[in-house]
C-alpha cells in the first residue's frame, strides 16, 4: 500500500488539491488491488481500454504499461493537468475531458479499433453518484466491448450480480442479466482510499455476452415490464401490472396469470428472467391483435 498511498498524498500537496465529494472523488491507494483489476481485466497489448474517471491516475498508471491504447474520460478540470504532466511519456495514452454520460462511445470505439487494437474493454474505479447511469448506459448502447470491470459500491454490487428471482434481485439485475455474465472479483476495505469512503466497495466484472439469454419480442416493452414490476416491491405483480398501466385490468392480467400456470399473488422480484419474457412477449402478441 505504501507506494500509492504516498503518490498520491505527495501530488495532493503539489497540486494543493483535496478530493472533491460530490464528483465521488475516492483515491485508490492500494497497489494489490489496482494490480487485481487490472489482472481480472485481463489487459494486453492488443486492447483498447477505456476509463472512467481517472482521478490522479493511479489506475491509469498500471492500464497505460499494460494496453494497447488508454482513453481516459475524466469530468473535473484539475485532473486534467496531473494526468498530462503524469502522463506526458505515453504515447499510448488519450485523455477526454467530458462527463462520460455525454460521450458517444460508439463511435469513440469504432474510431479507435483498427489492426493492432482489436478489442475494447471498460476498466474504472466509478464515481459511485453515477454508478447506476453509467452501467446501464454501457449496456444499453450495446457497444463493441468485451468486458466491463469496475469497482462500485458493494451494494450496488450484490444487486447487480445478482441471480434474477434470488431474495437480492432488483430491476437492475435483469437487465445486467440480459446483456451479460457477471461475477465478484474482490471485496475492497475502505482503508484502501483516500479519503476513506462512507460504504463498503466492490470490484465486479461483467462479461458482455454474444447473445442474449431470451428472445424478445420487445425489448423497449420488457424493460418497461421490469420497472413496473419493481417499483412498488411489497405490490403482487398482478398489481404491479395494472397500475403501471402495462395490462388496463386486473380481469385482463389474471387471463394472463391462467394462461402461464402463475399464481394470482406471484411478485415481480421472484420470477426468472425466462418468465418475465414470457408475460412481456404474451402482451406484445395480445397488443398486436
Ligand atoms: N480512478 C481514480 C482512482 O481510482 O484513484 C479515481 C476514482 S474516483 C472514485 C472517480 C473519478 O470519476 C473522479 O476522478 C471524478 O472526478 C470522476 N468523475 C466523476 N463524475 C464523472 C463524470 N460524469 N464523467 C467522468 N468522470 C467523472
Amino acid at each position: 500500500m505504501e507506494n500509492l498511498y504516498n503518490k498520491t498524498k505527495f501530488m495532493l500537496n503539489k497540486y494543493k488539491l483535496s478530493a472533491n465529494k460530490n464528483l465521488g472523488q475516492n483515491f485508490l491507494i492500494n497497489d494489490e488491488v489496482v494490480e487485481k483489476i487490472v489482472e481480472s481485466a485481463d489487459v494486453g497489448k492488443e486492447d483498447l481500454i477505456i476509463e472512467i474517471g481517472p482521478g490522479l491516475g493511479n489506475l491509469t498508471e498500471y492500464l497505460l504499461k499494460r494496453a494497447g491504447k488508454v482513453i481516459a474520460i475524466e469530468l473535473d478540470e484539475r485532473m486534467i493537468e496531473i494526468l498530462r504532466d503524469r502522463f506526458f511519456l505515453y504515447d499510448n495514452f488519450e485523455l477526454l475531458n467530458q462527463d462520460v454520460l455525454k460521450v458517444d462511445l460508439k463511435k469513440l470505439i469504432q474510431d479507435n479499433k483498427n489492426t493492432r487494437i482489436k478489442n475494447a474493454k471498460i476498466v474504472a474505479n466509478l464515481p459511485y453518484y453515477i454508478t447506476t447511469p453509467i452501467i446501464m448506459k454501457l449496456l444499453e448502447e450495446e457497444l463493441d466491448i468485451e468486458s466491463i470491470t469496475v469497482m462500485i459500491q458493494k451494494e450496488v454490487a450484490d444487486r447487480l450480480i445478482a441471480k434474477p428471482g434470488s431474495k437480492l434481485s432488483g430491476a437492475i439485475t435483469y437487465c445486467v442479466y440480459y446483456y451479460a455474465t457477471s461475477e465478484s472479483v474482490t471485496i475492497v476495505e475502505n482503508n484502501s482510499f483516500i479519503p476513506e469512503p462512507s460504504v463498503d466497495s466492490e470490484v465486479i466484472k461483467l462479461l458482455i455476452r454474444k447473445k442474449h439469454p431470451v428472445d424478445l419480442k420487445d425489448e423497449t416493452e420488457f424493460f418497461k415490464l421490469i420497472k413496473v414490476s419493481f417499483m412498488q416491491r411489497r405490490k403482487t405483480l398482478i398489481n404491479s401490472i395494472v397500475n403501471g398501466g402495462i395490462l388496463s385490468s386486473k380481469e385482463e392480467a389474471k387471463a394472463l396469470f391462467d394462461e402461464l400456470g402463475l399464481d394470482y399473488n406471484t411478485r415481480g422480484e421472484t420470477l426468472t428472467i425466462e418468465q418475465f419474457t414470457e408475460i412481456s412477449n404474451y402482451i406484445v402478441d395480445k397488443n398486436k391483435n
